[in-house]
């Protein structure tokens, strides 16, 4: 008897004859099922289900509840013939909905994000060599022959294509019986990667680091380093280790920082390729890989946050890099922090988890501090290259020239950089030409029609573009308020704005613009980096998508055009993502032999967070932080969970959010947690939709979720009004 049959449920007298099944929808409970006679399905068993007059796929959650009488409910039609979903991914599923206050139903949802991985693989068909006297031998089926005669079958594009003729010739031969049909599994878009191949012979800091890492001891690890420490070298000999032990290991990665580079690394390490999990995949791809994850034959999956809800089979090692990163918070649907979440997954499995940064979260740091997580420190970069010199200049003496972005200092700089045979990066976080359009004669400000937001102007695709709803429209030829023509002011710069004061500016140069508008995915990142690499360019201009994960060896210069941009708006967090942001730029410059250096263009070159940049003093910057929050019993010294209610009818927002007002709850559930709101949210629009906001501040020792359940039961949700509950928010608009 195996495991799984073991667990399964009782039978005989005390057999309840049902069970409970989960279904992948916006559920909180699972439903309950009868079983056919001798069916006995193991808890995570993957079963079909009836459910209205569809039939749908569940997995198997628990008993049932024996008070309710068999024969009123519907039989479990079918087990699905594939391994069940373990137990450890049920319990995280669990988890999860409970802590994230989420539909658990949802949770199984991101586990299950493809349903037809749960159908028998299609095979493809394939070619082999037939009977070859059944036709005549032309010379184009000759040439099909032979690309067959030395070895594996191939399908019929690929045949075509070795033999250097039609698909039809194959077909004609194929019905001849030239050709005989075979089938071939689908391609694993991932190799099995090898644990001992040789990795580059370590330095004492980074052996140290992975004697540590090897021992694979439960409980979380922060790995921290300067940029180019060798963080990555490290952790892939914690994934030889746990390769080694036979397990699974994931590697998560904000999606951006998921480059070609980090890639061939990997695969020049292991030997082959790990298997990927992002929104480039095709549906064959995911189909694949997500089976593969459940049979337990991918052993390395790196990916973007939802690559946690893949039902491992046996999974040995976490790894979150740039674990600092807000790219880790899913912002919509489930609303979950994946780092956090991580490290829960951990616990649960009893197995190490890594999370890797230069620049490490405060929650994370305190988290050290106070002996919950383990640090390991590589303090240098590797082959001895120094961390860049950092300048800062005052924008409020070294001013650039009318509607221009540049100071003197920073022209100069670029000039040099480039005189030098070097390469130069101007960095400015936002994409477009300019963030702000209004009419001269009147003031009025083009919006867009469904947010709080400002439309920003695409020069490049000749439209005005909301970043917030995707809304885009032409520029229209007059104002719309004064009807004016010819009255439009652009305000602000945007990168392509900054492209073209770099072209006035440095005619010379060969440019590159590098934002989400000119790169698609990963892919084509790749050729835009690698025309960086091989130096097809001098001067690059680029948002924070160039700042993640490359490796830049001619980058001498970095010049930051506005390290302000990030600091307004009141986020919690807002200078500690500057630090984080402006270091990772910063950490482009002088990573080969040649050393670089760093300007910051700022307003206020006193503030602690440009002062730390500038000195390189992370330690200082987050103990000032510390203390700022402590004091305000902020996050992670206090807890936050944020509900917006939103509808179109605002009338009908605002007396909801009078109602929840009045049923705030008090007494002893409320000991220790208050209540800020309602009010608009920053965003009071949002795709058409009014928001209003709740904060719930609570102690650090106090979860919000029992007094938010004892809050929100009972409410109703009339007409299209929703509410979206935020636990541990980073976002506040
Ligand atoms: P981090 O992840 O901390 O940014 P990486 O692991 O990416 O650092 O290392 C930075 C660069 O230095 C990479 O090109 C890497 O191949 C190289 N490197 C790091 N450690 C070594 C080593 N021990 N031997 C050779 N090259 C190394
Ligand atoms: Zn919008
Ligand atoms: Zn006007």
């Amino acid at each position: 008897m195996d495991s799984e049959t073991a667990s399964s449920l009782p039978i005989g007298p005390e057999a309840p004859g049902r069970a409970s099944v989960l279904i992948p929808l916006a559920l909180f409970t699972a439903y309950d099922y009868a079983l056919p006679d001798g069916f006995t399905p193991p808890p995570g068993a993957f079963v079909s289900v009836p459910l209205g007059r569809r039939s749908v796929t569940g997995v198997v959650w628990g008993d049932g509840d024996l008070r309710i009488d068999a024969t009123k409910l519907k039989q479990i039609e079918a087990a699905l013939p594939v391994p069940a979903l373990p137990d450890i991914s049920r319990r995280f599923i669990e988890w999860v909905a409970a802590y994230n206050m989420a539909p658990i139903g949802s949770v199984l949802r991101m586990a299950m994000s493809v349903p037809d991985a749960l159908e028998p693989e299609r095979e493809t068909k394939a070619w082999t060599i037939g009977d070859r006297t059944a036709g005549k031998l032309t010379e184009a089926r000759a040439r099909v022959i032979a690309a067959l005669e030395d070895g594996a079958p191939l399908t019929t594009g690929d045949l075509a294509d070795s033999a250097g003729c039609t698909p039809g010739v194959v077909a004609e031969m194929a019905r001849r019986g030239m050709l005989r049909a075979v089938a071939l599994p689908a391609r694993r878009p991932f190799g099995v990667p090898d644990p001992d191949r040789k990795g580059p012979a370590l330095s004492e800091a980074q052996q140290r680091a992975v004697d540590a890492l090897v021992a694979l001891e439960p409980g979380v690890t922060l790995l921290n380093g300067v940029t180019g420490s060798g963080k990555t070298e490290v952790y892939f000999e914690a994934i030889a280790a746990c390769l080694r032990q036979g397990r699974q290991a994931l590697v998560l990665l904000p999606e951006i920082a998921l480059s070609a580079q980090w890639l061939g690394r990997f695969a020049e390490r292991f030997g082959a390729p790990p298997a990927q999990w992002h929104s480039e995949l095709t549906g064959l791809e995911r189909r694949v890989t997500w089976r593969a994850v459940l049979d337990g034959e991918a052993k390395v999956i790196v990916g973007a946050r939802s690559a946690l809800f893949l039902p491992y089979r046996d999974l040995g090692l976490i790894i979150v890099d740039e674990e600092h990163e807000s790219a880790f918070k899913q912002e919509d649907g489930v609303i979950y922090q994946a780092r956090d979440m991580a490290v829960v997954r951990g616990h649960l499995a009893k197995i190490p988890v890594i999370l890797a940064s230069a620049t490490p979260s405060l929650e994370t740091v305190v988290n050290v501090d106070q002996g919950r997580y383990r640090a390991l420190h590589l303090p240098d970069r590797h082959g001895g290259a120094e961390l860049p010199p950092v300048t800062l200049i005052d924008l409020r003496r070294d001013k650039p020239e009318r509607q221009q972005w540049l100071s003197p200092s920073l022209i100069r700089a670029v000039h040099e950089a480039i005189a030098s045979e070097g390469q130069a990066l101007l960095f400015l976080n936002r994409r477009g030409y300019a963030p702000l359009t209004l009419c001269r004669d009147c003031g009025h400000r083009m919006q867009c029609p469904s947010c709080t937001a400002w439309l920003v102007e695409h020069r490049y695709s000749a439209r005005l573009q909301c970043h917030h709803c995707g809304y885009q429209t032409q520029m229209p030829p007059a104002c719309p308020a004064c009807g004016h023509s010819g009255t439009f002011a652009a305000c602000g710069p945007g990168v392509e704005r900054l492209a073209e004061e770099a072209a006035l500016l440095f005619p010379q140069a060969r440019r590159l613009i590098i934002t989400s508008d000119t790169v698609g995915g990963p892919k084509k990142t790749t050729e835009l980096i690698k025309m960086v690499t091989e130096r097809a360019v001098d001067l690059i201009i680029g948002t924070q998508i160039i700042a993640k994960g490359h490796h830049f060896p001619h980058l001498t210069l970095v010049g930051v055009v506005d390290a302000d941009l990030g600091l307004s708006g009141g986020d919690l967090r807002a200078a500690e993502r500057t630090y984080q942001l402006l270091h990772q730029v910063a950490g482009r410059a002088g990573r080969a032999e040649k050393p670089g250096r760093v300007l910051l263009q700022t307003y206020d070159p006193d503030r602690p967070v440009m002062q730390a940049l500038k000195d390189h003093d992370q330690t200082r910057f987050l103990r000032l932080e510390e203390e700022d929050r402590r004091v305000a019993g902020m996050p992670p010294f206090g807890r936050l969970a944020a509900l917006i209610v939103s509808g179109r009818d605002e009338a009908a927002v605002e007396s909801q959010v009078r109602i929840m007002a009045a049923a705030i709850p008090r007494g002893d559930i409320a000991a220790g947690v208050s209540v800020l709101g309602p009010a608009p949210a920053p965003l009071a629009m949002l795709r058409g939709r009014h928001r209003r906001r709740f904060l719930i501040k609570c102690r650090r020792e106090t979860a919000p979720q029992p007094f938010l359940r004892a809050w929100l039961r009972g409410l109703k949700w009339p007409g299209d009004l929703k509410l979206q509950i935020d636990i541990d928010p980073y976002s506040f608009l």
